[in-house]
């Protein structure tokens, strides 16, 4: 039989944020390539309903609870997760969040939220699987950044912020975990339609602005993910580590 570069299966991704949006699409292109998938977010019903859409396409999944704002929450999360499966080959650090205002109009709490989900939390996740992902022999790390770790944007300081270190953060774990045979990357998706930005869509002339940008001159869906997930997450991707991936119709070209 062909040997499959792309085939996952036999192996357990972990993905923060996995209920819903950007998360899920990835979660189901994963399993769809033979993973088991492990969501991780705080919100309990959506995180059942994410688990009875991936039952459904035959996906071995479940769910934790996971604030990624909480080191505690983030140990017993990983604890759990490695037990719930049996390992851990994959994590992906998708959970994230926005303040949009103009910089001079945050507070402290609202920038150190940001900060504290989109980047600390990517780094403690990032701590707490890679004792498991050594033990497994290697594994792979995919954080999702995004078009302001490329651009800034007048209206998303902290975002932007988080996002643009997300990628320096991946490049210096793929630095110290290489020896581990780790490989840890970045996406940056474009723009995408889920909850994050259900909001352009009630602003028309704002959300055709964008589209106009896009040089595919669509948004993207969180399945527009799923490709590039599966690559990054298998053995297609062995020799790749500490890139930041754009997956944006083109946006980033022009
Ligand atoms: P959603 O709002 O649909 O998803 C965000 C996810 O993060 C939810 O599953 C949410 O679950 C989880 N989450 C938020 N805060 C926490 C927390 N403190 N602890 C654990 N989980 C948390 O947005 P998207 O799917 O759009 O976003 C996913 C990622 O993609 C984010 O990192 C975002 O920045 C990034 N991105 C999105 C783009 C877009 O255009 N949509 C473009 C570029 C990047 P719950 O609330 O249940 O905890």
């Amino acid at each position: 039989m062909a040997d499959n570069l792309f085939d996952l299966s036999g192996k357990v991704a972990l993905i923060t944020g996995g209920n819903g949006g950007i998360g899920l699409g990835i979660a189901t292109g994963l399993a769809n390539a033979g993973a088991a998938v492990i969501i991780a977010a705080r919100d309990a019903e959506k995180n059942q309903r994410a688990v009875e859409s991936l039952k459904r396409i035959g996906a071995r999944a479940a769910a934790l609870a996971v604030d990624v704002q909480d080191e505690a929450s983030i140990k017993t999360m990983v604890g759990q997760a490695a037990q719930t499966f049996g390992s851990i080959g994959i994590l992906v650090n998708n959970a994230g969040i926005s303040v949009a205002k103009a910089p001079e109009k945050y507070s402290l709490e609202e920038w150190q939220r940001v900060i504290n989900i989109n980047l600390t939390g990517v780094f403690l996740c990032s701590r707490e699987v890679h004792p498991h992902l050594r033990a497994a022999g290697g594994g792979k790390i995919i954080n999702i950044g995004s078009m302001t770790s490329i651009f800034g944007h007048p209206r998303v300081a902290s975002y932007s912020s988080s996002k643009g270190a997300v990628v320096q953060l991946s490049k210096s774990l793929a630095l110290a975990w290489a020896k581990d045979n780790i490989q840890v990357n970045a996406i940056l998706p474009g723009w995408i339609n889920t909850d994050l930005t259900a909001g352009i869509k009630q602003l028309p002339d704002y959300y055709s602005s964008i589209t106009a940008r896009i040089p595919q001159n669509r948004w993207g869906e969180p399945g527009d993910l799923a490709g590039t997930a599966v690559f990054l997450a298998s053995r297609a991707s062995d020799y790749v580590t500490g890139i930041a991936l754009p997956v944006d119709g083109g946006y980033s070209c022009m």
